[in-house]
């Protein structure tokens, strides 16, 4: 997804309107395989503009990242809202430092542009609660619903020694 800026370098647009909408079912070229989900949901809108020279972004976003949860394994989502502001180049097209990747000649890519904010706010685990007790390690059934008679605990010489000392002292 690239959004083509040239009109806005020489000068026939002030302003280029961005809005638009990735579902899941939607083909678009933004490499969300790196985010390693199900499905994504993407609104974003903002738009470029000239301003003293130079061109700059203002862009909102909503994403929507469905993936199992980590711990149980059921669907669950992850809902990321970000705004970014950043200067892209100036008037001559010279694209500042940390945007060079992101500019190919007169183009700029927006879906990458997004897409490495996601990565970078994204939490590294999608759970479908904090308090999610996940899947027990032995018997497989999911502690949100049911309990298990398994061992919780792997055994800590340490706590064993103290659960010691307390039965001794009741004696
Ligand atoms: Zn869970
Ligand atoms: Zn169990």
């Amino acid at each position: 997804m690239k959004v083509d800026i040239s009109n806005l370098l020489c000068g026939k647009d002030k302003v280029i309107d961005i809005e638009f909408e990735v579902t899941q079912e939607s083909n678009c070229d933004i490499d969300f395989e790196v985010l390693d989900v199900d499905s994504i949901n993407l609104y974003c809108n903002g738009k470029l503009f000239k301003q003293n020279d130079a061109v700059f972004i203002e862009l909102k976003y909503k994403a929507k990242l469905v993936a199992p949860c980590s711990r149980c394994l059921e669907l669950a989502e992850q809902n990321i809202t970000s705004e970014l502001h950043d200067m892209l180049c100036d008037k001559s097209g010279q694209a500042y430092e940390d945007i060079q990747n992101l500019l190919e000649h007169h183009d700029f890519l927006i879906g990458e542009y997004i897409l490495e904010d996601i990565i970078m706010n994204r939490q590294p685990q999608i759970l479908c609660s904090e308090q999610c007790e996940g899947i027990c390690s032995k018997c497989g059934v999911n502690l949100n619903y049911e309990e298990c008679t398994c061992e919780s605990q792997s055994f800590d010489p340490r706590l064993s020694a103290l659960k010691d000392f307390f039965t001794d002292r009741e004696v």
